[in-house]
């Protein structure tokens, strides 16, 4: 008899200083897992040139955030950087009922409040060789102002303050074995 019900899917929460390199690690985790599932977070930020609403974010005012938050709408939320992030709820839950590995690319509060509220997902903290590093890398990517880079900085004292927070962490120095070790982390958590 075949099962009708799938067994629910695992929630995976990334979650890692501003230039980092999450992106990149997701965009090559999902080229080679299509299967994998990524959360599209809402957030009040205004889209960058190479981003497209409902691809990379849903792109929306502070009003419709607050009115998203104030319906409970959202899973978790945080303001980061002056602006609002946060994860919608609905489309998460019908991926993980239907079986899904879903990814949330996430800040620090965000992460806590699932901890709180999803005790079953797995933590995985990304970190930079360095500051300088990072710094170099917010700089070479040329997305934010230097005002934002200054912000994002400062951040990213307090999440590298946290990371022993999180199951595991994987130092983001050579793209192949972060990508290795993001593997391991994630699969060896799915049976
Ligand atoms: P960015 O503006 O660079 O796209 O994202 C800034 C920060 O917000 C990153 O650390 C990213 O992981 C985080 N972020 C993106 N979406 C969400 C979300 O839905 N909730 C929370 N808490 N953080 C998010």
């Amino acid at each position: 008899m075949t099962l009708s019900v799938p067994q629910p899917g695992q929630l995976i929460v990334i979650t890692g200083p501003s230039g980092v390199g999450k992106g990149t690690l997701l965009r090559q985790l999902r080229q080679r897992h299509p299967a994998l599932a990524v959360s599209i977070s809402a957030t009040t930020r205004p889209p960058r040139p190479t981003e497209t609403n409902g691809v990379d974010y849903y792109f929306v005012s502070v009003p419709d955030f607050q009115a998203m938050l104030q319906a409970g709408e959202l899973l978790e939320w945080a303001e980061f950087a002056g602006h609002y992030y946060g994860t919608p709820r609905e489309p998460l839950v019908r991926l993980i009922e239907q079986g899904k590995t879903v990814i949330l690319e996430i800040e620090l509060q965000g992460a806590r409040q699932v901890r709180q509220s999803y005790p079953q997902a797995r933590h995985i903290f990304i970190l930079p060789p360095s500051m300088a590093e990072l710094e170099r890398r917010l700089y070479s990517r040329g997305q934010d102002t230097a005002a934002a880079i200054a912000q994002r900085l400062a951040q990213a004292e307090t999440e590298i303050a946290a990371a022993s927070e999180f199951d595991v962490q994987i130092v983001n120095d050579d793209l192949e074995k972060s990508l290795t070790a993001l593997e391991t982390a994630i699969f060896s958590s799915t049976s």
